[in-house]
């Protein structure tokens, strides 16, 4: 027996099964993989498996809006912050963790919950009674997706998502590549000489790598696949190349505050900044993997890595994993969900996470814990009250299920557009004022929810 049944053992699903265990309630989470089943994106059976990045984003929270999400989700004994703590590996001031370890600690401590039963098992139509959380995420068995479009009436939308190439350490050549930060910029979890494998290029390595881009060969469109626009944070390479010469090189190629130290010159002791450059972020807590910033790509896994290889320094690359492309689901919150993210049309079944048409690790995890609350409230007979919008779980709540347009409704990450705009304050002090003002007032919505003190 038990008072949540939790579909999907992802970030959110996971999250939620720990706030409502934390709270004193019995929950079964309902985990598809570890059963002979796996997604097109997922490699493991683990809970809370990072599909992608390996990054949690900026963990600044007086500047930046997903540092702010960190921030109140630690408040909140997140198990997802928590266990990405542990996990953490050097990544300037944003914050990454080993992947394997990462999960293992989120199911760990879900595993070890005298409240939490895990089940492997897939769930293939939703429940027709009982309180329920569907947390299956951007890559929702079929089943289950067609049951959750009959029952919201709305057909679902799909857009791609591109997957970085992952190479080995021990395969990158240092004599050409160097370690540093751009701008040498350092926290407490940083390596002493910096984060980042840079790989630099000429102007000339530069024009062909660029054309070797757009002649490169893609992986073909599907039928329900055509027409549907990229998420920024996510778009392949080859399609930022074919929007101009120079977009690389604003964009993941950004060569400023990174200086070369074998191109010196009596003016430039300290090395010049290259054409263009390839950063590499480490991967793994052990250091033996490291990610091509930026290089989400549909190119065909030949072509990767060919062209990938003539970038200086990855002559001799040894790849982890290649780059992939992956649908994603999502459903049209702001028409199919009340404020406390229910069905309209059956209040006993909860979204939470990328469903919900959030985007990214972070926010799938805040909306799986505010679920997890909301459900907990509703069993405890408590009234809940959202965060405010001016904090970031309640500006990201606000915009899933009330601030978005249901017309032109896609996938979020949280960002202070997403706010109360403070239009009073000068822009160069915007971000902190966004930040101070959401602590102050997410203490005290916490002091009144849950009577913890700022
Ligand atoms: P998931 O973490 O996917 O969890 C859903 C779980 O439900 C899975 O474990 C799945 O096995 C299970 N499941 C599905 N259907 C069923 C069923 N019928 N019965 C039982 N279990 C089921 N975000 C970032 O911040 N950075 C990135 O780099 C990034 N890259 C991405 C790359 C790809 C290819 C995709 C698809 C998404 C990416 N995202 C990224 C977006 C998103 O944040 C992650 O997908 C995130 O894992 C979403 O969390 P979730 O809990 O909603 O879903």
């Amino acid at each position: 027996t038990h008072d949540v049944q939790i579909i999907g053992g992802g970030l959110a699903g996971s999250e939620a099964a720990w706030q409502l265990a934390q709270r004193g309630f019995k929950v079964r989470l309902s985990e598809m993989r570890g059963s002979g089943e796996m997604t097109a994106a997922h490699q493991t059976d683990g809970l809370a498996e990072l599909v992608c990045s390996n990054s949690f984003r900026s963990d600044d929270d007086e500047r930046n809006a997903v540092g702010l999400l960190h921030h109140e989700m630690r408040r909140l004994d997140s198990i997802i912050m928590r266990a990405g703590e542990v996990a953490r590996v050097p990544a300037g001031s944003a914050m990454a963790v080993d992947r394997d370890l990462f999960s293992a600690e989120v199911e760990k401590a879900l595993q070890d919950h005298p409240n939490v039963t895990i089940v492997r098992e897939r769930v293939d139509a939703l429940p027709e009674t009982g309180l329920t959380i569907v947390a299956t995420g951007p890559l929702t068995a079929a089943n289950l997706a067609e049951s959750i479009v009959s029952a919201t009436g709305q057909d679902r939308l799909a857009f791609f998502d591109a997957i970085a190439p992952i190479v080995h350490r021990d395969s990158i050549d240092m004599d050409i590549c160097w370690i540093q930060s751009r701008w040498d910029k350092k926290t407490e979890a940083s390596n002493a000489d910096g984060d980042y494998i840079n790989c630099p290029m000429t102007k000339e390595q530069y024009l062909a790598f660029h054309q070797g881009l757009l002649d490169s060969e893609k992986t073909e469109f599907k039928d329900w696949e055509k027409d549907t626009p990229y998420f920024d944070g996510c778009m392949p390479i080859e399609v930022m190349a074919s929007r101009g010469i120079d977009t690389l090189r604003y964009g993941p190629m950004k060569p400023v505050g990174l200086d070369n130290p074998r191109d010196t010159t009596p003016e430039f002791p300290q090395g010049r900044w290259p054409y263009a450059v390839v950063q590499l972020r480490q991967d793994n807590k052990l250091g033996t993997l490291w990610n091509m910033v930026g290089f989400q790509t549909k190119m065909k896994y030949g072509a990767q890595t060919e062209l990938f290889r003539t970038i200086p320094g990855l002559e001799n690359a040894e790849f982890a994993r290649l780059g992939g492309l992956h649908r994603n689901t999502f459903i049209n919150s702001p028409l199919v969900l009340d404020r406390q993210l229910r069905l309209k049309e059956a209040g006993h079944i909860r979204f939470a996470g990328q469903i919900t048409g959030c985007e990214g690790y972070v926010e799938s995890s805040a909306i799986g814990l505010m679920t997890g609350m909301m459900a907990a409230a509703e069993l405890g007979g408590q009234d809940w009250t959202s965060p405010p919008p001016t904090t970031a779980m309640g500006a990201l709540l606000a915009h899933i299920t009330e601030g978005a347009e249901a017309d032109t409704y896609q996938p979020m990450n949280v960002n202070f557009g997403l706010f109360p705009p403070l239009h009073t304050v000068k822009k160069k002090a915007r971000k902190e004022a966004y930040t101070s003002r959401g602590k102050t007032q997410f203490g005290e919505w916490l002091m009144n929810m849950e009577g913890i003190p700022a």
